[in-house]
């Protein structure tokens, strides 16, 4: 070989060999220099008596392998969570931190959390935590003292309840699976707070009314509301559907429908489905409520009216002879003139103003503390979404948009979202003995309009108007 292309060889060998160690150092110090797990999620700001939450982490390389949670307290580290083996790259771990078990005390601490990956590096690193948070130690459940509540309830009717709570960042009544939010209320310094409930029209006795309380480390507490559940009867009728009604009013409400579809079955989908789509939206607009009373003394119900229906009737409905479906009647159904004016019933701020699907055109007025009045089938509506409205000032006329046979007004009363018989809240005895008593007993203010009275017997039931001949 000649002696230039030997040369030319081995410049090319060192030229390789150069690269080769430039390569695996920088390969080298590329996987020294690879982050190590991160955490991914946040711990709750507070630890209670039992607080569960998820700690998420991922890895960048490899897999997470060992994770530890410990809490450090005054110089005290205490290992809250622990675990090994090959997890992933990214895990999700489940944890519920018992403080109280763990020997925990109240107050300020940190908690750590320490992990590694297997993902092999030239250097081990040393175990560190890899996030720090500062955490407060809760052991205390929130305090819930009961001031008054209302004492004779019936199924469809409304309370009220007067608590005080301390050490609670939410608290709420609940009767059953129905939770009513409640208010601060009264002066500042006795903490007092009030919630409005309602018992739906098929409530069963048996079911407990409770105030419950947590607080953010998630202790909680909860306190019974005596409460004597008198019986209330409801109303049955019969509806018989004609051709008529329903060429007239399922196009209306179901502009989507094949012509081809029996009119009968397009009437089941607008008695049911959009019958449940405005229960929803009642319950979604019960939110939207001051949270402090705006009416003033009884409601009103419009001047000459008459009533065709009432609260919780059960109605079956007949179409050729034969029962079709069953449904129930949440509100009255007052009737005068045709386009007649619609008062609000009460002082309060239109919520709601536009079409409610079996409702037609709709105007919802919030009267603080969830109370709200509901007014269907309207023809034409005089105010909108914001407006501050006077008890007696014309909101609307009436019409039969909607499920309507003939004009009329339905007028329902609503305690976040839930319906109740407005009888009680057409009759001021009612609203002084019912809301009026259990503020005054509780040392509360109480709402214009509402005082109770010393010395008045015992509540009986409002006495139901007479029905007027049939029609809806
Ligand atoms: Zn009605």
């Amino acid at each position: 070989m000649p002696q230039r292309s030997r040369t030319k060889v081995w410049v090319l060998f060192v030229l390789f060999l150069l690269l080769a160690v430039v390569g695996s150092v920088s390969y080298l110090g590329w996987r020294q220099t690879v982050p190590g797990v991160q955490a991914v999620s946040t711990p709750p700001r507070f630890l209670g008596q039992k607080t569960p939450f998820t700690l998420s982490l991922e890895a960048r390389r490899g897999n997470v392998t060992r994770v530890e949670v410990r809490v450090v307290q005054s110089g005290t580290s205490t290992t809250v969570a622990k675990q090994e083996s090959p997890l992933g790259r990214r895990v999700e771990i489940p944890l519920v931190v018992e403080s109280g078990a763990l020997g925990l005390r109240e107050g300020n601490a940190t908690l750590e959390v320490w992990a590694r990956d297997d993902f092999w590096r030239p250097l081990r690193r040393a175990d560190r935590a890899i996030a720090g948070y500062p955490i407060t130690i809760d052991l205390t459940p929130p305090k819930i003292e009961l001031l008054a509540a209302t004492r004779y309830l019936s199924p469809g009717g409304t309370g009220l309840v007067a608590f005080r709570v301390t050490g609670a960042a939410r608290t709420d009544v609940s009767a059953g699976p129905l939770v009513f939010p409640s208010f601060a209320y009264g002066p500042e310094d006795r903490g007092a707070r009030v919630a409005l409930i309602a018992l739906p029209w098929d409530f069963d006795p048996a079911v407990p009314l409770a105030i419950r309380s947590s607080d953010e480390a998630g202790n909680a507490a909860a306190r019974g509301v005596p409460a004597e559940i008198r019986p209330r009867k409801f109303p049955r009728d019969t509806i018989e559907i004609k051709d008529a009604f329903l060429q007239a009013k399922v196009p209306e409400l179901l502009p989507q429908r094949p012509a081809s579809e029996p009119l009968p079955d397009g009437f089941l989908i607008i008695n049911r489905d959009l019958r449940r789509q405005a229960e929803e939206t009642k319950r979604k607009v019960g939110a939207s409520t001051a949270n402090k009373p705006l009416w003033q003394g009884p409601f009103i119900q419009p001047r000459n009216s008459k009533v065709f229906a009432n609260f919780a009737e059960l109605r079956t409905y007949v179409y050729a002879g034969r029962e079709i479906d069953r449904q129930v009647h949440f509100g009255y159904d007052l009737a005068s003139t045709r386009q007649s004016p619609v008062p609000a019933a009460n002082k309060g701020v239109v919520v709601f103003a536009e079409p409610l699907t079996i409702y037609g055109n709709t105007v919802v007025i919030d009267h603080g503390l969830g109370l709200q009045t509901l007014y269907a089938h309207l023809s034409s509506t005089a105010v909108k979404v914001g407006d501050a409205v006077e008890k007696g000032q014309e909101i609307a006329r009436t019409g039969s948009t909607g499920l309507a046979i003939g004009d009329h007004l339905h007028y329902e009363v609503l305690v976040n979202g839930v319906s109740v018989t407005p009888l009680e809240w057409w009759d001021g005895k009612w609203i002084r003995d019912h809301i009026g008593k259990p503020l005054k007993e509780a040392g509360l203010p109480e709402i214009a309009g509402a005082e109770a009275r010393d010395g008045e017997p015992a509540p009986a039931t409002p006495a139901r108007p007479q029905r007027s001949r049939r029609a809806r």
